[in-house]
């Protein structure tokens, strides 16, 4: 699904409707997250589909180092060679050398929504399934680049956690600083490490002018963004 002009959501039901987005930016291409797949091969369908090959896949951009979002990581940094981006304090997670900070156990409630994600909790909690390790080659943070891109740290949900917003085309890759599924929510409640900071994230995100808004868990926002950001902002 093109969510903006040369911006792709790509989404599977493992790793609780997790996506990961596809940015042509009419040179090369970047990817933002790798989905779960461990053989990354959504991803790579998307490409052929799209007429392009792995070798156009200069960069990839990890929002945080949770395991739904690195699935495909290792597989696609072999194939591809891209430089693979992230937050510093991310780093060492996505390396495989520190576990992801563990969550709270409580469900959420309402629990008849909630029990769907319940056993990514424990999956956090226990180091379940943990991904293909692979070192990350730059780390960036709020102000830098990425083609074109901007860069904003978002904390909040991880302490290392990005968002990426391309101006000219009013797209704004949040993360898992909003989700859209099993429920429209600041993030899953249970994974908001610090929402405080999660609060301040979501209202600097307010401010800017967007059209379409790809969310790590659950379908894009693609139609009214600015109203549904300003009711998650009022949810966090
Ligand atoms: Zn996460
Ligand atoms: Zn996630």
């Amino acid at each position: 699904m093109e969510i903006a002009n040369g911006i792709y959501s790509l989404g599977q039901r493992r790793g609780g409707r997790v996506h990961a987005f596809l940015v042509d930016d009419g040179h090369d291409l970047t990817l933002i997250d790798t989905l779960a797949d461990d053989d990354a091969r959504r991803v790579l369908a998307a490409l052929r589909h799209l007429g392009r090959s792995p070798a156009d896949l200069r960069r990839i951009v990890l929002t945080h180092g949770h395991r739904s979002h690195l699935g495909g990581l290792a597989a696609l940094k072999r194939m591809t060679g891209a430089t693979v981006y992230a937050h510093a304090w991310e780093a060492d997670i996505i390396a495989g050398e520190r576990r992801a900070q563990p969550v709270t156990f409580r469900p959420t409630r309402p629990v008849r929504t909630w029990w769907r994600i319940y056993h990514l909790q424990l999956g956090i909690n226990f180091g379940l399934k943990p991904h293909v390790p692979c070192p990350i080659d730059v780390a960036v943070s709020e102000g830098d680049a990425i083609g074109p891109l901007q860069v904003l740290h978002t904390p909040g949900h991880s302490p290392g956690h990005l968002a990426v917003y391309w101006p000219e085309r009013r797209t704004l890759i949040a993360g898992d600083a909003i989700a859209t599924w099993p429920a429209l929510a600041a993030g899953w409640p249970a994974f908001n490490l610090n929402p405080r900071q999660e609060r301040a994230s979501l209202r600097r995100m307010a401010e800017l002018d967007v059209a379409a808004i790809g969310v790590g868990h659950g379908e894009p926002i693609v139609r009214d963004a600015a109203e549904t950001l300003g009711r998650v902002v009022g949810m966090a």
